[in-house]
């Protein structure tokens, strides 16, 4: 009688789930390389080099794209729009805009000899942490002097950090900012997961007395994305 073969049936789950996970974590699109992490909570499911390939075969489609360009001015230094607006220089140098806040995946810097840009990669997904992109945004606006916010259609990512900008400058409550913003620019709706972050900055706020210095801690204690 040989020696008994024993198989810990644990151990082994654990080792499939593993292997699972790690294939989960492999671009959809060439099979090979891993996804990096800051995409984890977005739907791009692509590595490094294939979502340059895709923004970069995207932009070339997209430059032909017509729509009606949206920009709106919410303060003397917050303009808020759509992509479209963003394409249009004409439109840009009417407003005497002098920086671009880009929000979103997939999205161009189309005019980098003209304006200072700055592009922050978050998702329109209920479940994106938006806390992890407040300071980089606020540190961006406040060097602005005339900064136009925008995502793909002006909507959900890019009201939602005018108004947490707006939150944090002019101490407004959510409802306070979102509502003047809103009588600016009708068509805003931060998606529902948002909706709620925004809430709960508001306590943020209260509790580091609207404090730039003590908002920036705690963001800082709070952890950053890799
Ligand atoms: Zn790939």
């Amino acid at each position: 009688m040989g020696p008994m073969v024993t198989v810990d049936n644990n151990k082994f789950r654990d080792e499939i789930e593993d292997i699972e996970a790690e294939e989960k974590k492999i671009c959809e699109k060439c099979n090979k390389n891993k996804i990096p992490e800051r995409f984890y909570n977005s739907h791009i499911k692509y590595c490094e080099n294939c979502y340059k390939e895709e923004k970069e075969r995207l932009f070339q489609k997209e430059i032909i794209i017509q729509g009606e360009p949206q920009i709106d001015k919410i303060t003397e230094k917050l303009y808020l729009g759509n992509n479209q607006a963003a394409k249009n220089k004409e439109i840009l140098k009417k407003y005497k805009i002098t920086n671009i806040l880009v929000v979103g995946f997939f999205l161009h810097e189309y005019f980098p000899e003209d304006f200072k840009y700055k592009t922050i990669e978050i998702s329109d997904n209920e479940n994106e942490n938006l806390f992890y992109y407040f300071m980089p945004c606020f540190d961006f606006i406040d060097r602005s002097e005339k900064c136009f916010v925008h995502c793909r259609a002006g909507v959900s990512r890019s009201s939602s950090v005018v108004i947490s900008y707006l939150m944090l400058s002019e101490k407004m409550t959510f409802e306070n900012a979102k509502n003047f913003v809103k009588d600016k620019r009708s068509v805003i709706e931060p998606n529902k997961g948002f909706e709620s972050q925004l809430k709960d900055f508001e306590n943020v706020l209260i509790m580091c007395q609207y404090k730039y210095r003590l908002v920036k801690e705690y963001f800082n204690s709070f952890g950053k994305k890799k």
